[in-house]
């Protein structure tokens, strides 16, 4: 199993990073120990004092493909859920000054805490789907799908070039703007459609 990560797929998202507005999708990945799953503890990691919450819309695959076509892929995802892209930022700009890799930053264990999956049906299009964050209480992210510069079946048609999609990856799409810090303590919310689907307390 393994996670694939778009960056910089909202483009308020890309302005608030001072990023230019990608004009091929972004890709990155994390290991399976990346992903943690609805009630385990997530305890702040000692190697950042920058952590952010970066909350995305994420798709679960449900088929294996390679150069997967872009009108055809949306039979390799049936269920959706919210993610927590975290990323130690500190150590992202420090790696980005060097043209380094992000993987220190962005795929560490646990950095991709997941919500519980949610069937897509006729009523949950992948295309049109209102999601928020909230903070201890307070929204901190809100977005809707369409809003997305790659839509999920951009993204798998460039991605499945490069990586065969095997059942069971998991897909994040990217953040739009609000990203920010989190200390321990904090409470983390993520809605979908009004629906809560991930819950995580940083500890
Ligand atoms: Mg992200």
């Amino acid at each position: 199993m393994k996670v694939i990560c778009i960056g910089r797929n909202y483009a308020e998202h890309a302005k608030e990073l001072n990023n230019d507005v990608p004009t091929e999708p972004v890709i990155f990945m994390k290991p399976k120990n990346a992903l943690l799953f609805p009630g385990k503890p997530f305890f702040y990691p000692e190697f950042t004092e920058d952590l952010h919450y970066e909350c995305e819309v994420i798709v679960k695959i449900c088929k294996n493909g390679k150069y997967i076509q872009e009108k055809f892929a949306h039979k390799y995802y049936d269920q959706v859920s919210l993610g927590i892209d975290f990323t130690a930022r500190d150590l992202q700009a420090k790696q980005k000054q060097k043209g380094l890799p992000w993987e220190i930053a962005k795929a560490f264990d646990n950095s991709a805490p997941v919500g519980d999956f949610i069937p897509l049906t006729e009523d949950t299009k992948i295309s049109d789907i209102d999601f928020q964050l909230l903070l201890n209480g307070t929204k901190v992210q809100s977005a809707n799908t369409r809003e997305m510069i790659y839509n999920v079946d951009a993204i798998i048609a460039y991605a499945s070039q490069f990586f065969t999609l095997n059942i069971g990856d998991i897909i994040f799409t990217g953040t739009p703007a609000g990203v920010g810090p989190v200390q321990q303590g904090d409470k983390l919310e993520g809605f979908l459609k009004g629906t809560k689907l991930l819950e995580l307390v940083i500890r």
